[in-house]
């Protein structure tokens, strides 16, 4: 029975598992809908079985992505069925981005789903789940976009989310991308007042946070009320938080080149905290597909951004998401990618088929679609060419030492797992005492996606041999 049990006839509490998909907001989303169902009794726990409440938080971006909610909820029905044979009952509820696009669809399609809500209705969750409860059978849907922001109306965060915290200070997205579902499933943009961010991050460090990353759509897009009136843009927002007391690290994403202004740039090199890694997505490297996906920027604006970027921080290591295989790509548009790829280098890079989303302009481009074989034959290029890349940079840093923020056990006993400043994961010999903080450790092995190293007092100590590859 989870963490619900009864107690002289009065329900003490009942039990929340919420299954997860996508970025890192839907992440944030998920931690605050417990921060709002804690009040009126909701405990999480580890497995859909021991809940009384499944909350599916879904993404609409990868491909099929209602599908794989329709299937998850198959599995939650006959869970159900059990749970009422045996006279308990289980709240099944989808929210996020496949919940505000097909949220008629869902309850037509799955009648035993109890709610259905965006990622702007989940502050009214308690509201929700006292209809359901109220009516069963019924079905509560959510999806439209409120007047008021859901910010002003969720409970404190509660600072739980452990020594890695993600901040949201902005939602939604102006720039309607041809290819994206982001400005119609989460809305227009909106930045938090930074003085609301600022408290939020207070609260983060003092629940024990030593890394926050801000996060957004269009984080760099963000512009906020500023305390004394006014607005400050991101690059003056990082600055004060990287003030506050007991943060070891700072973060944002995910950005828009066109939103990288020359005080975000700046704050790159005046700020120790902000770590020399910046998530920039490009898309393509053809200027007639940018135009194609409305990115509004050409390819050698991005290089520009680049740039900049590197003169401010010349350390700073790059990440970028592509999509292969937009409506219309020619091979000589396919060129020009790889070949901003091949001169920019890439620390990491997410990579993609194109394939439609429902309602977007990209998805009706019917006559330009290219063949499946194409973008699995460009996809797999590209691939190859971002793992070259991704290795000579894991390689590089053998033999140098870095701080490492250690957040979870290792593999194998004695051993933790850490990030360095470019998210690389790194494996090194530590005991418990370490998790939660940052260490300094001389890498010494570098595989494709981690590295090894070894605490420095302990290379010290040992004075020599040289350092193995342990993962
Ligand atoms: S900028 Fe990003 S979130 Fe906004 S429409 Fe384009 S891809 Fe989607």
């Amino acid at each position: 029975m989870g963490l619900s049990g009864w107690l002289g006839g009065r329900e003490l509490s009942k039990a929340l598992f919420i299954k997860t998909w996508g970025c890192q907001m839907n992440v944030y989303d998920s931690a605050r809908m417990a921060d709002v169902l804690a009040p009126v009794g909701y405990r999480p726990v580890d497995r859909a079985e021991d809940a009384d409440m499944v909350i599916l938080n879904t993404c609409h971006i990868r491909e099929k992505a209602a599908e794989k909610v329709f299937s998850e909820l198959g599995r939650l029905r006959a869970l159900k069925r059990r749970k009422a044979m045996a006279g308990g009952r289980l709240i099944i509820a989808v929210a996020g981005c496949v919940g505000q696009a097909e949220g008629a669809e869902i309850m037509a399609r799955a009648p035993y789903v109890d709610m259905v809500f965006g990622p702007q209705t989940f502050h009214r969750l308690p509201e929700m789940v006292a209809a359901a409860d109220a009516a069963p059978g019924q079905g509560v849907l959510d999806t439209e976009f409120p007047a008021e922001s859901k910010f002003d109306f969720l409970p404190e965060e509660q600072g739980t989310q452990g020594i890695s915290a993600f901040l949201a200070i902005q939602e939604g997205c102006d720039r309607f991308c041809t290819y994206c579902v982001v400005p119609y499933t989460r809305g227009a943009e909106f930045s938090r007042p930074a003085a609301d961010v600022l408290a939020e991050a207070r609260r983060l460090l003092k629940g024990g946070a030593v890394e926050i990353t801000l996060l957004g759509q269009n984080v760099n897009a963000w512009k906020g009320e500023a305390p004394g009136g006014g607005d400050w843009g991101l690059g003056r927002l990082l600055r004060e938080v990287a003030q506050l007391d007991g943060l070891g690290r700072l973060r944002y994403t995910t950005s828009h080149p066109s939103d990288m202004d020359d005080d975000l740039i700046a704050a790159h090199a005046e700020i120790p905290a902000l770590m020399p890694f910046v998530h920039l997505p490009v898309q393509s490297g053809s200027d007639r597909i940018l135009a194609a996906m409305n990115r509004r920027h050409t390819a050698d604006d991005y290089r520009r951004v680049v740039e900049k970027l590197r003169a401010s921080r010349p350390d700073i290591g790059l990440s970028s998401d592509f999509i292969v295989g937009f409506p219309g790509e020619t091979e000589a548009d396919f060129a020009d990618t790889l070949r901003l790829i091949e001169e920019t280098g890439y620390a990491q890079a997410y990579s993609f088929k194109y394939s439609p989303r429902p309602g977007t302009p990209a998805a009706g481009l019917d006559d330009a679609q290219i063949p499946d074989a194409v973008k699995t034959e460009r996809l797999a290029a590209l691939q190859a060419l971002v793992n070259t890349q991704q290795l000579a940079f894991n390689r590089a840093m053998v033999g140098r030492t870095m701080a490492v923020l250690f957040d979870r056990p290792g593999r194998r006993p004695g051993q933790l797992l850490g990030r360095s400043p470019y998210m690389q994961a790194v494996h090194a010999e530590a005991g418990p005492e370490r998790l939660g903080t940052l260490a300094e450790v001389r890498i010494g092995g570098a595989h494709a996606n981690s590295l090894s190293g070894r605490l420095v007092e302990a290379a010290n100590r040992d004075a020599g041999p040289p350092l193995e590859a342990s993962a």
